[in-house]
């Protein structure tokens, strides 16, 4: 019956939002993404050739952003007002 264990795994809220082909979340640092491809783009090869996971700081830095519901954006919408989100140092 459509069992989703994965979800039972976990309370965090945002897993009620993720969708099969978009939102997503990284098992490794366990931040969600907005998309597929900013799942992606936060992945990276280290040195050594292990996948690693760019940092929240890192992140930030390369002008991403959390949008309301708490997923990872890599870019705002046109004509989508997120306020109240700056970074508070
Ligand atoms: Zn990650």
């Amino acid at each position: 019956m459509g069992s989703t264990n994965w979800q039972e795994q976990n309370a965090d809220p945002r897993m009620d939002k993720l969708t099969p082909d978009k939102r997503c979340l990284c098992r490794e640092c366990g931040e969600f993404f907005n998309s597929v491809k900013g799942f992606t783009l936060h992945r990276y090869t280290g040195a050594d050739g292990a996948r690693l996971c760019r940092t929240i700081s890192d992140l930030e830095g390369r002008g991403w952003f959390l949008d309301k519901d708490g997923f990872w954006r890599t870019e705002r919408m046109p004509g989508t007002a997120i306020s109240g989100r700056r970074r508070h140092e």
